[in-house]
Order: structure tokens, then sequence, then C-alpha cells
């Protein structure tokens, strides 16, 4: 009888997982206590940043390259592609250990990292802040993935391959000794669980509580004036960097709109809670926007938004066995989407014995 695996969580996570265990043959059943694909995910928005510059998390500068193969297996079975290429542009305004590291771990990989000087960046980029700048470099590798395309896409494919989708499932005690989930009262039976449930897993895997923190992050969504729209139009995915945290940008581009958000965490918020940013959540981020953006007042707000992810002390993801029957998927951090579809491929080959189970912990944390 074909081993049967329940994945629990219906973001990039579970939704890859599952695509890796149907189309090695196993019977996968997926429980989602949402809507799938689920808005209150972190796996739904308009675009994520894919990049090989990961500074001195070199090993996950490596891992990328395994995680596009994937991206690239998933464009071919959904013929076609949710990635466009726009290479990154990263403003440095203080001493970081990002540029050695990236530098070196590029260079290993042949792809383009390039200094710019900045009266070019100014030519090319008005929109941009560039007082207190003291360097601008260019990458290759790097671009926007489009989530909401993605895993609706996914969700669609999983049904096509016989996945058994259980949407508005919530899941409220996970058995990994057993390979069970209770759903409803009802206890389903597995051969395997996955939990892949994002900011709440802490809730489902104890082990977690304290470690992978929920998170809750605010964005914005802009539109530009009308004078600096074809410079956004052209414009790569941007980090700014500075020594009160990263602001990240995602450029209104392939029908998507113009996102800002950064990297410092809150480590605070509940993931039951609404997805609208409140002016608290947003008063750090349109300080440290406004440092980065000139005339950002001329631009209209099309959303402001609050997201959950989980995160951890140092950014690395947590996928490792859970007793003998169950596995848990926390990619969940301000970094995890790109590399969702490589965490839910590799778990999958663990539980289908073509990877060595204990192997993935170190893996996942890119420090193999
Ligand atoms: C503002 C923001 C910006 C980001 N930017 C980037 C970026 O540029 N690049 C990048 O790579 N990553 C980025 N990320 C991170 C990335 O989006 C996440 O790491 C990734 O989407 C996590 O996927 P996941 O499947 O682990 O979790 P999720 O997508 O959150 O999915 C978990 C699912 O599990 C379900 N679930 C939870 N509990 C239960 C239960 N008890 N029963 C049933 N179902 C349950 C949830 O409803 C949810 O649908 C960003 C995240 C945010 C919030």
């Amino acid at each position: 009888m074909t081993a049967r695996i329940l994945i629990v969580g219906g973001g990039i996570a579970g939704l890859s997982a599952a695509w890796g265990l149907a189309k090695r043959g196993f019977r996968v059943e997926l429980f989602e206590q949402g809507p799938l694909p689920n808005p209150a995910s972190s796996s739904h928005d308009e675009h994520r940043i894919i990049r090989h510059a990961y500074g001195e998390m070199q090993g996950y500068a490596h891992l990328i390259v395994q995680a596009f193969a994937v991206w690239e297996q998933l464009w071919q079975a959904l013929g076609r592609r949710h990635y466009l290429e726009t290479g990154s542009l990263n403003l440095l305004r203080c001493e970081t250990p990002w540029y050695e590291g990236t530098r070196e771990s590029l260079a290993a990989l042949g792809i383009g990292f390039h200094d710019v000087p900045l009266d070019r960046v100014a030519a090319m980029r008005p929109m941009l802040n560039l007082d207190g700048v003291q360097r601008a470099v260019e990458t290759d590798g790097a671009g926007m993935l489009f989530p909401v395309r993605i895993v609706t896409d996914l969700v669609v494919l999983l049904g096509r391959l016989g996945v058994r989708l259980h949407a508005g499932a919530k899941v409220t005690a996970v058995d990994p000794v057993r390979g069970t989930v209770t759903v409803g009262g009802r206890v389903h039976e597995g051969d395997a669980v996955v939990v892949a449930a994002g900011a709440w897993a802490d809730r489902l895997v104890p082990s977690l509580k304290g470690i992978g923190v929920p998170s809750r992050q605010a964005v914005l969504y802009l539109a530009p004036p009308p004078d600096l729209a074809e410079a956004w139009a052209t414009a790569p995915v941007m980090i700014d960097m500075s020594q009160d945290g990263d602001v990240y940008c995602l450029p209104p581009r392939d029908g998507m709109r113009l996102k800002i958000g950064d990297h410092v965490f809150s480590r605070r918020g509940n993931p039951d809670e609404d997805r609208i940013a409140t002016e608290a959540d947003l008063a750090r981020l349109w300080t440290a926007a406004r440092a980065c953006y000139r005339d950002l007042d001329r631009y209209a707000v099309l959303e402001p938004k609050a997201c959950f992810y989980t995160v951890t002390k140092d950014e690395r993801f947590i996928v490792r066995p859970l007793d003998a029957k169950g596995w848990l998927i926390s990619a969940c951090s301000g970094h995890g989407f790109k590399f969702g579809a490589l965490m839910g491929e590799g778990v999958a080959a663990a539980i289908a014995g073509e990877r060595d189970p204990a192997g993935v912990e170190a893996w996942a944390a890119g420090l193999e």
C-alpha cells in the first residue's frame, strides 16, 4: 500500500512538500485552516525578492542555486514562469560585512557583482535619496517571484495530481509519534505528518516555542507620481542598508504594485490578527523609507498592509524530523519564500528515502 502523508499548512512550504510527495507517488492530504490559497498566509503577496546576495550567510548564497533549480522545475510543471529577473541594486549607508561576504560568494558562483558610481545611480534612479550613501552595488542573479500566482497555480496543480485538499480544516493537534493530525475532533492517520504552519507553527510544535517567534511586519503599497513612473518601471529590486536596518523595495513591474518594507523585526503579535497595518505599525517604516526615497509624500498610499512571519535568532530556517513520523518546515522568516519550494522538495526527498533525514537540518540552515 502506498504511504499516506499528511501536510498541515497551505503556504509555499506545505504546497511544495505536497507537490514533491505527489510527484513521487505518495498519497497526500493537505489541511489548511483557511481558504486555499490563504490570503492570511505569509506566502500570499504580490512579489517576493529572490537573490544570491546573502552577505556573511554564504551557505544561503550557495543554497539559492538549488532553489532556482526547483523553481525551474515548477515552471516546467506549470507551463509558465512566475519570475522576473531584474537584478538588484544595493545601497550601503554604513560599513557592513555584507559587501565582502557577497562579493566573495558571488565571485565563487560566477554571478555579476559591480560597484556603480553614485552619479550614475542618481541619473538613472531619480527617486532615490542618495544622501549618506557610501557605496552602490548592482548584482545579477536577482529578481521578483510572484507568490499569489505561484500558490494559486500550485493548488490547481496539486488537485490535478490527486492530492486531497482540505480548505477550512484547522488542525488542532499533531502527534508526530503516531503520524496523526486532529481536525474538528477527528483523528486522521498517516505514515508521516509534515507541519508547515508558518507563523502558527509553534502552536502545534511546542519545541518551536520561543525559538521561532511570530513577528508582525508592515509593508506599504504605493503609486509613484507620473513624473517618476518611467524610472520605477525599469527599476531592479532595491535594498538600502543602514545602521538602522535594511529597507527593501519591489518596483511596480509585471502588473504588480510598488512595495516598500523593512527588515527590522517587531517580534510581537498574533498571526490571527488582521492584515491592515496601523499607524503604529508603520511609524518606523515611514521614517526609514523617507530616508531612502525622495518625495514620498507625493506618492499615493494604495495599501498599508501587515503580514506575519516567524523569526529565529539567526534568521536560519528550522527544517527537521520530529519523532518517528513527523517533520517540521519553518522557512517562515523574512527570506523564506525564495527557499520555500526547495524546503518542501528537500523534505519530500527525505521522506522518500532519497536523502538522509539527519542531514536536512544543517542543509536547511545553510550550514552544509
Ligand atoms: C512582509 C513580508 C515580506 C517578505 N519578503 C520576502 C522576500 O522578499 N523574499 C523571501 O524569500 N521571503 C520573504 N518573506 C518571507 C516569506 O513570505 C515566508 O517565509 C514564506 O512565505 C513562508 O511560507 P510558509 O509556507 O512557511 O508559511 P505560510 O505562507 O504562512 O503558510 C502557512 C500556512 O499554514 C496554515 N496553518 C497554520 N496553522 C494551521 C493549522 N493549525 N491548521 C491548518 N492550517 C494551518 C496557515 O493558514 C497558512 O496558510 C516575506 C514575508 C513577509 C510577511
